[in-house]
């Protein structure tokens, strides 16, 4: 599903590689771990393969095709979740979904369904920057599934959760794997890892 071969990058005026030659296969309906300790490059790495950063050098293979600069094909196949929760505090987690879902130009999930998904629909109308960091983080899982994505990006997407809710979302993930969704996860958290990756 998606081939890396080669990958570097180096930030402005840094003589050092933040990601030094990296390849990696992932297929199709995997959940694939990223794991690495602090300062390898994970989080550089995503954000090439997010179109947040460049391809600086090395090649990326989706589906066989090279990608040589991300276009919107690209990001409407994808769905993002980070660890740093960035939502919009004045609005409402439903006010979120919806914002979100407005920028895709195909039918997307309900935001009703997906606050129910992450058993948020009790706080739907409550301002998302009234919400715990938990919460925070269950709308921003919400929102990457807005346009049900052939390829997810996780960050430590249980990290913070209580463990009923880690319990929620992991079954979410196991079930969006029974979908064919490819799953990019990244995490420190390898009892996570050993239950989820493939
Ligand atoms: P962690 O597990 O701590 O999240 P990571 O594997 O995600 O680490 P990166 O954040 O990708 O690692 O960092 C890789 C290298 O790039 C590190 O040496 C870091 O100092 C450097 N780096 C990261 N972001 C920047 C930046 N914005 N500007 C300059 N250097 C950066």
């Amino acid at each position: 599903m998606i081939e890396v071969k080669n990958l570097f990058f180096k930030y402005n005026k840094s003589h050092e590689y933040a990601v030094n030659g990296i390849s990696f296969d992932i297929n199709e309906g995997e959940i694939f771990g990223f794991l690495g300790p602090n300062g390898a490059g994970k989080s550089t790495t995503q954000k090439i393969l997010t179109g947040i950063l460049p391809v600086q050098e090395g090649e990326i293979y989706l589906r066989k095709e090279r990608i040589e600069k991300f276009n919107n094909d690209y990001f409407n196949a994808i769905g993002v979740s980070f660890e740093q929760p960035n939502i919009y505090g004045k609005l409402t987690g439903k006010e979120n979904l919806d914002f979100f879902a407005s920028m895709y130009d195909y039918p997307v999930q309900s935001s009703s369904n997906l606050l129910k998904m992450v058993d948020l629909d009790s706080a739907a109308n409550k301002k998302a920057g009234e919400y715990s960091k938990g919460m925070q983080q269950r709308l921003v899982f919400a929102r990457s599934l807005i346009n049900r994505p052939k390829i997810l990006f996780l960050d430590e997407p249980v990290s913070g959760l209580d463990p009923s809710n880690a319990v929620l979302i992991k079954e979410i993930i196991k079930g969006l794997r029974k979908q064919n969704t490819t799953i990019f996860l990244t995490t420190h958290n390898m009892t996570v890892a050993d239950e989820l990756c493939d």
